[in-house]
């Protein structure tokens, strides 16, 4: 039986990993954790879709379907009676998950 909690589209591919600790680092929800030699993939589990990690890691060791855009962002947002806005995911440019511009 499918279950969100435990079956997402998140892949990640361990041996391409050069342990840059980006996933890590711009991940919400601390499904990746950095480790000694590769990143760890620790809590699938809580893993939202929202792209940040795949998006940020320069050896395509991520891949996971973010067409929804953040879930956290959209349930924040609904929570709260307001329009989504950015979140803290650290995205891609476009995407709700974008890191502010600088100015
Ligand atoms: S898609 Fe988002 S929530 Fe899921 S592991 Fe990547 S950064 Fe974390
Ligand atoms: S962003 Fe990619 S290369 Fe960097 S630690 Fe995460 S999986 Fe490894």
């Amino acid at each position: 039986m499918f279950s969100s909690y435990t079956m997402t589209t998140l892949r990640y591919h361990r041996d391409r990993c050069i342990n840059c600790g980006r996933c890590s680092e711009v991940c919400p929800h601390a499904v990746f954790l950095a480790g000694d030699e590769k990143a760890e993939l620790v809590r699938p589990e809580s893993c939202m879709e929202c792209g940040a990690c795949a998006g940020n890691c320069p050896v395509r060791a991520i891949e996971v379907d973010s067409g929804v855009g953040c879930a956290w962002a959209m349930i924040s947002a609904a929570l709260r009676g307001k329009d989504m806005d950015q979140c803290s995911c650290g995205g891609e440019a476009g995407s709700c998950c974008a890191e502010p511009e600088k100015r």
